[in-house]
Order: structure tokens, then C-alpha cells, then sequence
């Protein structure tokens, strides 16, 4: 393959494309709109021997440096397709880079059952299905409705999987140990009554606006949740990440540009939202693993992914 088939922007600030808004420089950077045009990155940045990271709503991704030797590949390939359909189900393929919003709002729209607790849930469909991303209230996973999917390897290869593949367990999937690109996947969805996935998705955006910052930058929980085992360690009644990082004292911390949420702990937000200094997220980070595991003995996780 020649490396003259694609053009990529190059010293280019990806700040506008990570919700927390901050400051990062890639030395490559390329948008992708098609199947073909996203393998044809990754075989790119495989052929010039250069990492490369594929990013979809970066609502999940942070940094800790300020430049990223490497290609990011921005993807907005949307598409999607009915593969069968019955009085009762249909199978639906969807593309990797679509955004979750748009899908949740069409699906309930079709009455499609599967995705209307995601009602709120920022991103793209390849983020959450590689976050296994989740609701709480109840528990539902953006894979729950996964039959099976297509992925390219880390050199550009095309792969058929099915769900068992993923092996997803809680914030999990297999592709964050093989780092394999999802290209689309197929879902199985119920037929239900319109009314009844509105009232769900209602629910579920209520409860959110209650609980979560709202229209801030950030990138969602930064930590996960600690196991049963921790649980018992901390001798505490909940698994929750931000109940510790709250009963530590740090609600409302700040460090330069970047604060513990007064609403959520969990959430970091970007009180400037405009090009921020990783540095002080970096010690804003560090100062919070610090304090809960002074308090609690626990080593906080982080669940968002860093671009290095
Ligand atoms: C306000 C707010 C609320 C949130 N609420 C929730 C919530 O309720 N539940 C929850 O679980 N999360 C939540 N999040 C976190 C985040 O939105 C989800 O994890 C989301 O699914 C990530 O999707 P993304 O496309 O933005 O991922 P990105 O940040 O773009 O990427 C995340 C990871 O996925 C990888 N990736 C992206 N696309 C692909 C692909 N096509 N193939 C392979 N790997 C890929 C990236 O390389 C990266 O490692 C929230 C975030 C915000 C900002």
C-alpha cells in the first residue's frame, strides 16, 4: 500500500475532540466518513510504522501529555442497515462510528427496544461498545442487544466475530487488550411499544440531570468502581468510586482549570473549557488516588482511557 493514499492534517490540536476539552497536539491527524477510509488509516499508520489511536466521541478519552506522537483517526463513519426483520425483531447493522444519541432517538423512535436507558449517554457506538458502557438504573450495557460484528486488526485486516468474543464484563470488552477497531456491529432488538421506550429514556435522562453535571466539560466518571473484595476492605456500604472520593474531602477541588464536580465526585470538569493543562489534571488525579487510598486503603482505577 502507498502511504501517499491518504492525506492527514498534520501538528493538529485535537482538543475540540475530547469532551473534557484538553489541550493535546497530534503529529497526524485524519477524519475517516466510510468502512474504507477507516481501514485505510489504520493500514497507513501501519505501514509508517506510527501508533495510532481511533477515536469516536472522545467522552471517554483523556491525556497526559501535552502532544501525541502518533496518528489520531477521528471516526464519523454512520451508517446503517436492516439485515432481517420479523413481526417481532429485527437485526440491525450499524457502523462504528455512529453517535449514540442519534441511535437511542431512532431506535426508540422505530420502537425498537434495547438502547432507550442510554437516553444521554454521549459517544459513538464503537467508544461504547469498547467501554462496554453502561446504565446503572437498571442495569443495561450498550452490548446487551450485540449479536455479532465485524473488526479490523492492528494491521488493517478484516474479522468476523460473534458476541462471545468480547468477553464483556462490567466497563469491559476483549478489544481493550487486543486493541482491534471495530467496524460494525449487528444488533438484535424487540419490538416494543413506542410510548413505553419514551417513558424509559425519560426516566433515564431524568435521573442523569439529577445526579450528573450537565453540560460541563468532562468525560464522564473518570474512575471506576471498586470490586466486592474492596468493598469489604473499606468496610463501606457501596461500590461507588465517587462515595469515596467524596467522604475523602474532595468535592469542589480544584487544580488549575480542572475540579472534583461538586454535583458527581467522579466526574473531573474542565472549568475553562478551552485548552487545558494535562499537568494539572495529572496532580488533580494523583492527589485524589492520594487521599482514598490514605482514607480507604483503595487504589483508584481510572475507567477513561488515555491517549498516550
Ligand atoms: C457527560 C457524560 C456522561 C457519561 N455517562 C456515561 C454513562 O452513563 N455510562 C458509561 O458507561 N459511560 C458514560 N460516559 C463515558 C463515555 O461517554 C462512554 O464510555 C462512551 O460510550 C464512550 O464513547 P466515545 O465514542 O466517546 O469513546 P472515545 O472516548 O472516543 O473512546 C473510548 C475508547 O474506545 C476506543 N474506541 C473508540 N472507537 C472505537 C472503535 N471503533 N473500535 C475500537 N475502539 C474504539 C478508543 O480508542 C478509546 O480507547 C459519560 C461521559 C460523559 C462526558
Amino acid at each position: 500500500m502507498k502511504n501517499k493514499q491518504i492525506t492527514t492534517k498534520k501538528k493538529y490540536n485535537i482538543f475540540k475532540h475530547l469532551t473534557l476539552r484538553i489541550k493535546s497536539q497530534a503529529d497526524e491527524y485524519i477524519e475517516v466518513f466510510s468502512r474504507k477510509e477507516l481501514i485505510k488509516a489504520v493500514q497507513y499508520a501501519t505501514y509508517k510504522h506510527i501508533p495510532y489511536y481511533v477515536l469516536g466521541g472522545g467522552s471517554n478519552t483523556t491525556v497526559t501529555q501535552s502532544t501525541y506522537s502518533g496518528l489520531v483517526i477521528v471516526n464519523r463513519y454512520i451508517y446503517r442497515e436492516i439485515v432481517s426483520e420479523t413481526d417481532e425483531e429485527v437485526n440491525i447493522r450499524v457502523s462504528s462510528g455512529y453517535p449514540m444519541s442519534l441511535l437511542v432517538s431512532e431506535f426508540i423512535e422505530k420502537g425498537w427496544e434495547g438502547f432507550e436507558y442510554h437516553m444521554g449517554l454521549p459517544g459513538t457506538i464503537g467508544g461504547g461498545i469498547y467501554m462496554n458502557s453502561k446504565w446503572m438504573h437498571p442495569i443495561r450495557y450498550v452490548s446487551d442487544c450485540l449479536v455479532e460484528a465485524v473488526l479490523i486488526d492492528r494491521i488493517g485486516n478484516e474479522k468476523k466475530v460473534t458476541k462471545d468474543y468480547f468477553k464483556f464484563s462490567y466497563g469491559y470488552s476483549f478489544l481493550q487488550q487486543t486493541k482491534e477497531i471495530l467496524l460494525e456491529i449487528v444488533f438484535r432488538l424487540k419490538k416494543k411499544s413506542i410510548p413505553l421506550l419514551q417513558k424509559r429514556a425519560k426516566q433515564s435522562l431524568i435521573y442523569r440531570k439529577k445526579t450528573q453535571p450537565f453540560g460541563v466539560s468532562t468525560c464522564g466518571c473518570f474512575f471506576k468502581n471498586i470490586s466486592k473484595i474492596e468493598r469489604k476492605k473499606a468496610n463501606v456500604e457501596t461500590k461507588s468510586a465517587g462515595y469515596l472520593i467524596d467522604k475523602s474531602g474532595l468535592k469542589g477541588v480544584s487544580i488549575g482549570n480542572f475540579k472534583v464536580s461538586t454535583k458527581h465526585a467522579n466526574f473531573i470538569v474542565n472549568t475553562k473549557s478551552s485548552q487545558s493543562d494535562p499537568c494539572d489534571l495529572i496532580q488533580l488525579v494523583s492527589l485524589i488516588k492520594q487521599k482514598v487510598k490514605l482514607k480507604y486503603g483503595i487504589e483508584l482505577k481510572e475507567e477513561v482511557e488515555y491517549l498516550t
